[in-house]
């Protein structure tokens, strides 16, 4: 591990300027579950840490005008337990509950796992984020069996590794990001977050050096209502094999609008807006949900070795789909 310089600013606007300084190679420290994996195995070596635990905005919830926003700081553990979340945004709830590690838990935060570096063992033994060897993608021709079905004609054949950016964008949460200079604001759809990298140093989402996400904000507009569905290998340490998220405005029956994104079966994300279009109109059904799940995957080009994994992002589309028909029939349900 090479050696770092640890800085733990008390201010949104010191945290940016302590990221941007020794041009920009520093990292970001949240609960650290995983950068201190990257740092052991020298997968990343920035000359500084930037640790967001002592900047009080970020380790609230709080309420806004149209939902809520959580600070960056705040951990898994407090989100499942938090209020302000309690009976609302069932998807999100879902990956909370799925994950069984208690590090994890009581360490990880929302935007670690955003962006967490893919869970590839070309990447994480040190081939870099493509895999390449003179021109040739190791993955393409080596074991790829938890590669990519979806969007993977490009350079990149890894899955994302977020476990929450799914049910974030199904429900139609933002990012606040700050940096890179210390008054700067943007904030951004979680869907325009990713990146499907062509080179191994574009990294997998659009943070430039110096910018961290300070908040995640998800709205509750009353009506919508979300599920989330993964398919896991274990009830351990574990990552999904395949996840899908939904929301829906469903009234009378019918569904009005609706969202579907898988997780954990391309570069980025996935979202199957024809899917999520054909179920406009339609009643929620073991019939409806089945087609619409065939539309979901109708565009998967599997790898050599993970073929399997197209029934399985399937059956996670259906019953994220039948998740949200029971919550729509009893009518109690959440946002
Ligand atoms: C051995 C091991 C087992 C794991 N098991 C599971 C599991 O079972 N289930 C599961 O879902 N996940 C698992 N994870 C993944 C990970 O622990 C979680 O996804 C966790 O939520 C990450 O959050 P963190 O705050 O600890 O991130 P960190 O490790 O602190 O950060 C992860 C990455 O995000 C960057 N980062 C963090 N916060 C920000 C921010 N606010 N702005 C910009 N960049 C930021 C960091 O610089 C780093 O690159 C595991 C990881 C390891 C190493």
């Amino acid at each position: 591990m090479n050696h770092f310089e640890y800085a733990r600013p008390s201010t949104e606007g010191e945290a940016a300027t302590l990221l941007a300084e020794h041009d920009g190679n520093t990292a970001v420290l949240a609960g650290g579950t995983d950068l201190f994996n990257l740092l052991n195995r020298d997968l990343v070596a920035p000359a500084r840490l930037v640790d967001l635990k002592s900047i009080p905005s970020l380790g609230e919830v709080t309420e806004t005008l149209d939902g809520v926003r959580i600070g960056a700081a705040v951990t898994l553990d407090t989100l499942a337990r938090h209020p302000l979340l309690a009976g609302r945004f069932a998807a999100l709830h879902a990956v909370i509950d799925g994950i069984h590690s208690i590090q994890v838990q009581s360490m990880g935060t929302l935007a670690g796992d955003l962006c967490l570096a893919p869970n590839c063992w070309y990447y994480r033994s040190g081939y870099g984020l493509l895999a390449m060897r003179d021109g040739e993608s190791l993955v393409e021709t080596g074991r790829n069996e938890h590669h990519a079905i979806l969007g993977n004609r490009g350079p990149a054949k890894f899955v994302s590794a977020s476990r929450f950016a799914p049910a974030l964008i199904a429900l139609g949460a933002r990012l606040r990001i700050v940096g890179p200079s210390a008054d700067e604001v943007t904030l951004l759809p979680v869907e325009a977050f990713f990146v499907s990298p062509k080179t191994d140093r574009q990294g997998t989402t659009v943070l430039r050096p110096g910018q961290f996400i300070s908040h995640v904000e998800i709205p509750a507009d009353g009506e919508t209502r979300s599920a989330t569905y993964e398919v896991l290998q274990t009830e351990g340490l574990d990552w999904p094999m395949a996840t899908a998220s939904v929301s829906a405005v469903v009234s009378s029956g019918v569904v009005r609008s609706a969202r579907i994104v898988m997780g954990h079966v391309a570069p980025t994300p996935w979202i199957a807006h024809s899917a999520a279009q054909a179920l406009v109109g339609q009643r929620l059904t073991e019939e409806s949900a089945a087609s619409v799940a065939d539309l979901a995957v109708a565009p998967a080009t599997p790898l050599s070795e993970n073929e399997y994994k197209v029934q399985i992002a399937r059956t996670a589309v259906k019953r994220a789909l039948l998740r949200l028909a029971e919550q729509t029939s009893t009518e109690g349900g959440v946002a």
